[in-house]
């Protein structure tokens, strides 16, 4: 679970999860009330993973001969897992990096 680095307090989940649907801008600290950011790496491996399961879903439809409904079932269930994940592998930031 990400972790508050002004006061080190851990986030619950649904913070994270917040946090992780609501992506620019910072997110107050439920603990402390510090405006914390996402750092670059977690928006970078976010990124990352909604491409890959975006290629998993067309590498399926075009490899593998999935039908439309099979394919829905895919990626909901892809999305429900990163949904699931992402907030965990949130880290976080005092201050709001630039991404490159
Ligand atoms: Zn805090």
């Amino acid at each position: 679970m990400p972790t508050c680095q002004n006061c080190h307090q851990k986030w619950s989940w649904t913070t994270a999860f917040k946090r992780t649907v609501w992506f620019n801008g910072g997110m107050e600290c439920p603990h402390c009330g510090a405006k914390q950011y996402v750092t670059k790496n977690t928006r970078k491996r976010s990124a990352s993973l909604s491409g890959l399961s975006s290629f998993a879903i067309i590498f399926s439809a075009l490899i593998l001969d999935v039908s439309w409904s099979g394919l829905i079932i895919l990626a909901v269930t892809i999305f429900l897992i990163a949904m699931i994940i992402l907030p965990s592998a949130v880290r976080l930031s005092n201050e709001d990096e630039p991404l490159w």
